[in-house]
């Protein structure tokens, strides 16, 4: 498909022009999390042209998000196919001049350099602070710019974090913020809301990929829409003392990384203890006597009332039923191998 025939109606937009998609096709992205938030970002900035994607994320496709995570369908729910595999298909069938290197997999501190390394920006489309706060020291190491990305209910939040110039997440949130543990399992979510603060960040993006630096936001915008309550906190200059890019502390970076997750929005742990491969056909042979069993390439499932292990190649597994992680930790125990 002809370059210029695809990106005529963003050319034509003259802080884009023709030089700007040129260095939207040249740029390197890499978006943590392609769920609701990384689905719409994923999708928005793939059609835009930007030449090279890295997709991580470590959940599969669930019929509960067909409601607001755009770029899957029902086939990927019932197949239960990683989430950046699902999103890399779908991005090739409607830009299949881009690079989309998927992972499926956790970010932790032990992962984050091979992760993160050789982009220019890094998107959130994760649901957690602990994932964020990765992310932040991360960047902030690596004066590398992030966008912070958040949705619940009708509410969303964003900044642009340009480490040595602005404030970064730890100067602005210290601690995880008190109202935005409420997760999407407690307060639902509104697809409107993922889309919306999606797009600001998409277009923060473009800024910034196309060198429109002095037309990026500088301040924590937050936005509700259902009530259409707006604000804006400034983040121009860093917090004197801050942690991350004041005292350049990178706790989160250091950590030795996490046994257990609950996930976001479900009654589940995830586990990656065991950092070794696993053998699906093998697996399968001997949880095939406990109960249903089946896998394909990328994932391998497993039920036992009233618990669903979901497995993947990397020895990894989300367990759903319990928010115990003795519990977890135990039928993995039991089904994987310690
Ligand atoms: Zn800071």
């Amino acid at each position: 498909m002809d370059f210029a025939e695809r990106y005529s109606r963003q050319v034509l937009f003259p802080p884009v022009g023709a030089a700007g998609q040129q260095q939207l096709s040249e740029a390197r992205v890499a978006l943590v999390g392609c769920g609701a938030t990384g689905s719409a970002l994923a999708s928005l900035l793939a059609r835009a042209g930007v030449g090279y994607l890295r997709i991580i994320d470590r959940d599969y496709v669930e019929p509960s998000n067909l409601q607001r995570q755009l770029l899957f369908d029902e086939a990927d729910a019932a197949e239960s196919l990683p989430k950046a595999i699902a999103a890399a298909r779908k991005i090739a069938a409607f830009n299949s001049a881009i690079a989309v290197e998927p992972h499926a997999a956790d970010l932790t501190p032990g992962n984050a350099e091979e992760l993160l390394r050789d982009v220019q920006l890094i998107l959130d489309g994760t649901d957690n602070f602990e994932t964020r706060y990765l992310i932040n020291d991360f960047a902030v190491s690596r004066q590398l710019p992030w966008i912070y990305s958040a949705a619940v209910g009708s509410y969303t939040v964003t900044m642009n974090i340009l480490p040595g110039e602005t404030a970064c997440l730890a100067c602005v949130f210290p601690e995880s913020p008190r109202g935005m543990v409420e997760t999407c399992d407690t307060a639902g979510i509104l697809n409107s809301a993922v889309n919306a603060v999606a797009s600001v960040a998409a277009t923060e993006t473009i800024k910034l990929l196309v060198g429109a630096r002095d037309k990026l936001r500088r301040t924590l915008l937050s936005y509700d829409v259902w009530t259409n309550d707006r604000a804006e906190i400034s983040t121009a200059t860093p917090r004197p003392g801050c942690r991350a890019c004041g005292q350049r502390d990178f706790v989160h970076l250091a950590g030795e990384g996490r046994p257990h997750i609950t996930l976001c929005g479900r009654n589940s742990v995830q586990i990656h203890e065991r950092q070794r491969p696993v053998d699906f056909d093998e697996v399968s042979r001997r949880l095939t006597p406990h109960g249903p069993v089946r896998h394909n390439q990328f994932v391998l499932k497993f039920w036992r009332e009233p618990y669903e292990l979901t497995l993947f190649p990397d020895g990894r597994a989300i367990i759903k039923g319990t928010t115990d992680t003795a519990i977890a930790r135990s039928l993995y125990a039991r089904y994987v191998g310690s």
